[in-house]
């Protein structure tokens, strides 16, 4: 059952009637999580975590409903927008999900739905581009014209500010770096490509690679193994945690991974030429080297003008991308 805590809003940051406030909604695979935020990027009230059953359209639609009216009755905002961030690629001018393979969704007008039931403008918005403009208005990225944010979690999502302003592209997904090639040839992704940044370090192919390893390897990866209960079972976070403990399978699985990890980094420098670069995402939170690995090979591997490329851990956490949607539904830029 979905939940209905209501606890994690405090009845001190209630917002005042009428403030300027904005909603920002993250919509996950799982769960729901929701934001009242002001021009300041400021959280005046959060939801907490609500839980999708299931996958459907159904579900969502009405969970973000429940969670989107529980914000916004008691602060009496009823022309704030709406920002939806989803991990799909979305067309924000139709308010459509074009494609979201963690919900299994393909080409659901999510957006206008949202809007007819809530009675106000929705904007929707990928969630990696929601969180590096989350970072760049409020948290690492803040002051910068120039940031490109990377987001490192079970894939790998990115975006990039250029000029002071989101980097937008044909259909809305400049900057998905997870797709740059650093192997030719190499291991099969999630997209039609082989060798994609993704399908070495996201966090689904670190699993991966875990397994093959332990597989080719299961004396040397017994303690993984004990950890994990079973193979299928293999988490980068497992392999993160134990990796800090100093395990050498575990050790040996991370140096692997930081190795493909510092190609597309100095390929995402040289691309982009950002000032600074946003590592967020819940993987990057749970790597200790991620932010020491990123500046030598910025430093030491990419041409002059990418060298000075500043490297940085994001700042504003797992809510950045509903801080981000709800900045960008009251923007014009993105
Ligand atoms: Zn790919």
């Amino acid at each position: 059952m979905p939940s209905r805590r209501r606890s994690a809003r405090s009845p001190t940051s209630r917002p005042a009637p009428g403030a300027e406030l904005r909603l920002g909604i993250d919509l996950g695979a799982t769960n729901v999580r929701a934001v009242l935020v002001d021009v300041h990027g400021r959280i005046r009230a959060h939801s907490g975590r609500h839980a999708l059953p299931d996958r459907s359209v159904a579900t969502a639609l009405s969970t973000v409903e429940r969670v989107a009216r529980g914000l916004l009755a008691p602060a009496d905002l009823p022309r704030a927008p709406l920002g939806i961030s989803v991990a799909a690629q979305v067309d924000p001018d139709r308010g459509r999900v074009v494609h979201a393979p963690n919900l299994r969704w393909r080409d659901v007008p999510f957006g206008g739905r949202l809007a007819r039931r809530l009675e106000r403008p929705v904007r929707l918005v990928n969630d990696a581009r929601a969180a590096t403009f989350a970072e760049w208005q409020f948290g690492a990225g803040r002051g910068c014209a120039d940031v490109f944010g990377l987001q490192l979690g079970t894939g790998v999502g990115g975006s990039a500010v250029v000029g002071g302003r989101l980097l937008e592209g044909g259909r809305h997904a400049a900057g998905e770096v997870g797709h740059l090639t650093i192997v030719a040839g190499g291991r099969p992704c999630t997209c039609p490509n082989r060798g994609c940044f993704e399908a070495y370090v996201g966090g689904w192919a670190i699993a991966e690679r875990a397994h093959e390893a332990a597989s080719a390897q299961p004396h040397a990866a017994r303690a993984l193994l004990a950890r994990s209960g079973r193979r299928p079972g293999l988490t980068a976070e497992a392999v993160f945690d134990l990796a800090r403990s100093g395990n050498p399978f575990a050790r040996n699985l991370v140096r692997e991974t930081e190795s493909y990890f510092a190609a597309g980094v100095v390929s995402i420098a040289n691309a982009f030429n950002p000032t600074r670069m946003v590592l967020g995402g819940g993987l990057a939170a749970g790597w200790p080297g991620v932010v020491a690995v990123a500046r030598r090979a910025i430093r030491t591997r990419c041409q002059p003008p990418a060298a000075r490329v500043r490297v940085f851990r994001a700042q504003l956490g797992d809510l950045a991308p509903a801080v981000g949607a709800a900045a960008l539904a009251g923007d014009g830029s993105g």
